[in-house]
């Protein structure tokens, strides 16, 4: 049977596809597609940045193209290699297959193209477009000028010689950082600030993770990013819209240097990915890492994509979330639970469910005989339909000490409470009907174990018909357990959300004002059934019943299992809200 027996509905194409069914029709880039990703080695990759990779990848799929991953590392201050090293694992592990594979264009860096970027960049002032300009940072942006035309600088008319001379004294390290920049020379009365005469180079001497000590000049985003498109044969170079306003710069210096099409890269902005009650530019996620106030990037509760992966979240989800929320030109905000529900549809139909019992309390069978273990079958998941049928199940032994969670009981019992309570019968999970017949409580009150008797006949955890014929007798609750005999235990992490409101920092104008203090409960003695205990590797994903999906944590060492709970069964967060 297959995985998704009824397809999903046609949907619109959107507006990047039918550009390229467009330029694809008209013969633009000669039937080629060519897609990147293209990120900056400055931190890990987050949730945002998947959608982008979603994006490039997908389309390169769709129409049998190619897909390159290429680091954008021009700016040597901030780059590391140990960012370039999860960056390809990341991007491997959410299925982007750039080394390998039918659409797979291979990886690059911007940085194995600094020899001819600098080329371009003498043969643009020997056009006479390019200018060497002695002024400060500070000078530059007053005189860059605000809506108001703005003041010329001094050093544009220089000559095209003069300009060569300085630029090859600039590389040759001649100047100290600051001291000067090689500038476009577009137009300083551009009612489109990016035109007026934008910084091309910019001197720093500083090692770089891949060119090392060879440069002490480097190319700013703008000049560098067509250039780099173009190198590659990119067709459609997709960007985020807050570069809407520099494509005219990318067109512009494709346009000095003579590139046509079809080989010629075209920018294309779509709107970011932005998520509820989370924070996504890397610089804030590397100042939660500097700060401490979450344990690195893989935290579980971070939006990173290796917090995202160790939290037990799938790439099939992510993947199903991009696509969910499509692709635009308008900015929007995704509410977190969409994410949060696309990872419950994937896992309740592949993680196998095992018990666990969170915060325990005993359960002592009154009428089960001391030492006795009956090895009953429970099914490991109702839901995996792609396994085919029947279900597979696996054995519990069930004894007469057990463990049940402290809050599926109570001594005097709230209104519409259908667990354990002195007289009522609750069906233990896989197992039989046991009522209550009361507690045991230690000198200063406190209860120590809950007592019941269980029934025969409900082996399985079904009562059977009436002797003539009368419906089965019905339990209202069903009750998860272990056998406090053979249950292992092992640490559960909980996790709540990073930020407790849903724009961080939309009141005080701080992130860190919003940071949730509650976001992990550690629980250091949790008890799982032996099967689960038996089995679990590090990464594998299950559902505890009635309590969510976990995954096993890396933290796991042999005899001492850690668990992060990945998501609750459901929203508890909707739930809350439609409470106030
Ligand atoms: P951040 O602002 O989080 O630091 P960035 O845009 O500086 O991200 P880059 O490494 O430059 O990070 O991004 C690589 C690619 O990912 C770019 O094409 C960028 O437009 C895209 N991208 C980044 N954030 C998002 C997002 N939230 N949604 C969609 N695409 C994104
Ligand atoms: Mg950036």
């Amino acid at each position: 049977m297959p995985d998704h027996p009824e397809p999903p509905p046609p949907r619109a194409r959107h507006f990047i596809q039918q550009i390229v069914d467009a330029d694809n029709a008209s013969g633009k880039f000669g039937g080629r597609v060519h897609t990147r990703f293209p990120p900056e080695p400055n931190g890990y990759l987050h949730i945002g940045h998947c959608k982008s990779i979603c994006l490039n990848f997908g389309l390169a799929q769709e129409f049998g193209g190619t897909f390159n991953l290429r680091f954008d590392d021009t700016n040597p201050v901030k780059e590391e290699q140990e960012y370039v090293d999860a960056i390809k694992a990341d991007v491997k592990w959410l299925g982007a297959a750039f080394d390998g594979g039918p659409n797979a264009g291979g990886l690059f860096f911007a940085s194995d193209y600094f020899d001819q970027m600098y080329t371009w960049a003498e043969e643009l002032v020997s056009k006479g477009k390019a200018y060497i300009c002695d002024l400060s940072g500070d000078e530059m942006s007053k005189m860059r000028g605000d809506t108001k035309a703005p003041a010329q600088s001094p050093f544009r008319d220089r000559s095209v010689d003069e300009n060569l001379r300085l630029l090859r004294a600039m590389r040759a390290g001649d100047f100290p950082n600051g001291a000067k920049t090689l500038r476009a020379k577009i137009d300083l009365a551009s009612p489109n600030f990016t035109l007026r005469d934008p910084v091309m180079y910019r001197i720093v001497h500083a090692a770089h993770h891949n060119t090392g000590e060879k440069w002490c000049i480097y190319p700013m985003y703008d000049y560098a990013h067509c250039l780099e498109d173009a190198i590659e044969g990119i067709t459609h170079s997709i960007c985020t819209l807050e570069f809407r306003n520099n494509r005219p710069l990318y067109d512009w210096f494709l346009d000095s240097l003579g590139f046509d099409f079809p080989k010629r890269p075209q920018q294309i902005e779509f709107a970011r990915l932005n998520l509820t009650y989370t924070v996504m530019s890397k610089r804030f996620l590397l100042s939660l890492v500097q700060q401490k106030l979450v344990t690195g990037w893989d935290d579980p509760r971070m939006p990173t994509i290796t917090g995202l992966r160790r939290r037990g979240y799938t790439p099939e989800s992510i993947r199903a979330l991009c696509d969910d929320v499509g692709v635009t030109g308008q900015d929007s905000v995704i509410d977190v639970s969409r994410l949060e529900n696309a990872l419950r549809d994937h896992l309740n139909k592949t993680a196998p469910r095992f018990m666990a019992v969170l915060r325990p309390v005993r359960l002592i069978i009154e009428n089960w005989p001391e030492g006795k273990v009956d090895e009953l079958d429970a099914v490991n998941n109702p839901e995996d339909v792609a396994r085919g049928l029947p279900p597979t199940t696996r054995k519990v032994p069930f004894t007469r000490d057990l463990f049940i969670e402290q809050d599926d009981f109570m001594e005097t019992p709230a209104k519409k409470f259908f667990r354990l309570t002195p007289g009522q019968e609750v069906r233990l999970r896989w197992a039989y009907f046991v009522r209550c017949t009361g507690v045991e409580k230690d000198a200063a009150g406190n209860i120590t174990a809950v007592r019941a008797t269980y029934d025969p006949a409900t082996r399985g955890g079904d009562a059977p018909p009436g002797p003539n014929g009368e419906p089965p007798r019905k339990v209202k609750g069903t009750i998860h357990w272990v056998s406090a005999s053979h249950c292992k235990t092992a640490e559960v992490r909980l996790f709540d959300r990073l930020f407790k409101t849903p724009e961080p920092g939309a009141a005080t104008g701080n992130y860190l004002d919003d940071l949730n203090p509650n976001s992990l409960e550690v629980i250091p003695l949790a008890r799982i059934e032996p099967a689960l205990a038996a089995e679990a590797k590090v990464e594998d994903r299950v559902q505890f019943e009635r309590l969510g999906y976990f995954c096993v944590d890396q933290d796991t060492k042999p005899g001492a299992l850690v668990f992060n709970r990945t998501v609750t069964l459901k929203d508890t967060w909707a739930r809350e809200a439609a409470k106030e």
